[in-house]
């Protein structure tokens, strides 16, 4: 691969309003790139890859940055930072999958300067967070100059359309959810994960009411591995029924080689993270 270091030219808008932002994008939606934390995006552009004429920036946008408890759920700007939320005490208390996520993504300098917005909204099948959400059953606010819309960040990779940006993730806070995260990565959490299982459950005790599995580094967009979730439903969380789904899980997963590992060794690999972040989800401690 040919590797630019430096950027190509481009314009550097700044809009001080999310109207103003808003504006601007619906007047330049194909000539224009959004930047957050610009952790991907000018890396990206450096490789000339996705270059366009204007990198518009969301940082001067007032309000983007907050995190707010609401009645049900927390509500997440999109400038909010991963390290941030990682800290947050209403996101460690509330949902604990999110935090505990954001906390293992990345080293500090990528958690200090790469936003949720930028997670969600970069479609990669690499980005942890957004497998963390769907598990959570999380949703995105899009401003366009229409105004705004929420969509299911389920729906956001086929949602989303030209002229519109992520201003804000909700959270919904479900009581008595439990939970597990796992990732494997080549070099611990300084990679993108391989393979990451986000695991939210339901339920009373070891019987499972309603279960949520997401999985990440697997394929774009980021599936649920919906079998797995129906062999839990209504049944007592053994050992014997966690191998059970993860088996299915792993089965499902429609996953490829890639230059590091083969298709069957990340099957091996979803089955591991899948049964780890179950187990996880059903030992005392772990509640969100
Ligand atoms: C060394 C390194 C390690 C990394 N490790 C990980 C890792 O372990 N896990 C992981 O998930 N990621 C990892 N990343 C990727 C990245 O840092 C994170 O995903 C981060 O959250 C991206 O956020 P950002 O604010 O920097 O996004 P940006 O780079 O600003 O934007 C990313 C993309 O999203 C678009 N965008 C940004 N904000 C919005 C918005 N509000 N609305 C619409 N579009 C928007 C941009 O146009 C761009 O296409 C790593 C990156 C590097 C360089």
């Amino acid at each position: 691969m040919y590797y630019y270091r430096r950027l190509p030219q481009f314009e550097y808008v700044a809009p001080g309003s999310l109207k103003e932002a808003a504006s601007f994008l619906q007047a330049h939606p194909r000539e224009t790139r959004v930047m957050a934390g610009g952790t991907i995006l000018l890396h990206r552009m450096k490789e000339r890859i996705g270059v366009k004429k204007y990198v518009m920036s969301l940082k001067a946008v007032p309000g983007l940055d907050a995190i707010d408890k609401a009645p049900g759920q927390v509500k997440i700007g999109s400038m909010v930072t991963i390290q941030t939320i990682a800290d947050a005490p209403v996101v460690r208390r509330q949902c604990g999958l999110l935090a505990a996520a954001c906390q293992m993504l990345g080293t500090p300098q990528i958690r200090s300067m790469g936003t949720i917005g930028g997670n969600v909204a970069c479609n990669l099948a690499t980005a942890e967070i957004v497998p963390v959400l769907i598990a959570l059953d999380a949703q995105a606010t899009l401003a366009g100059a229409k105004g705004s819309r929420t969509v299911s960040v389920e729906e956001l990779y086929r949602e989303v359309r030209d002229g519109e940006f992520v201003t804000e993730i909700l959270v919904p806070v479900k009581a008595g959810q439990a939970w597990g995260y796992e990732k494997w990565a080549m070099r611990k959490r300084f990679d993108y994960a391989t393979v990451s299982a986000a695991v939210a459950i339901a339920g009373t005790g070891r019987v499972c009411k309603d279960a949520k599995i997401a999985l990440g580094g697997v394929t774009l967009p980021t599936r649920r591995a919906r079998r797995a979730e129906e062999i839990l439903k209504g049944r007592s969380l053994t050992n014997r029924l966690i191998v059970e789904a993860a088996e299915a899980a792993a089965e499902d997963a429609r996953t490829g080689a890639d230059i590091h590992f083969t298709a069957e060794y990340k099957k091996e690999l979803i089955k591991v993270m899948v049964s780890r972040a179950l187990k996880q989800a059903v030992s005392p401690g772990k509640e969100g």
